[in-house]
């Protein structure tokens, strides 16, 4: 499942921004993403086909510390492993992923 070098791994997490524009790969960004069915009351019905992870956004900004959080705070479930790998993502600790998701979210939640 190594496809790519750690090296790049590191860049994808550390330079987001940077690394997409430059190497034509902005592919990633728009497709990594919180599932938006998984925040509401009915959740994410279609597991199977949903490419979206299934976190707790909260949690992602460490703004949820509710240990039995029904949104979940698992970057390595089966579902999110799937979507991770799925993006060659799936080396990366829940710490990277997390800071990964924070930066995304920041530049894609300026809609008021
Ligand atoms: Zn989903
Ligand atoms: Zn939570």
């Amino acid at each position: 499942m190594d496809k790519f070098p750690g090296q790049l791994k590191r860049a994808l997490v550390d330079y987001p921004n940077t690394f997409c524009e430059k190497n034509g790969m902005a592919m990633l960004r728009p497709k990594f993403k919180i599932c938006s069915l998984h925040t509401t009351q009915t959740g994410c019905l279609d597991h199977r086909v949903c490419s979206d992870v299934h976190i707790c956004p909260d949690f992602v900004f460490d703004n949820c510390h509710n240990e039995r959080c029904a949104l979940g705070h698992n970057w390595h479930t089966n579902h999110n492993t799937r979507v991770n790998e799925a993006l060659y993502l799936g080396g990366l600790t829940s710490e990277q992923l997390c800071r990964l998701t924070k930066r995304i979210l920041g530049q894609n939640t300026s809609l008021s």
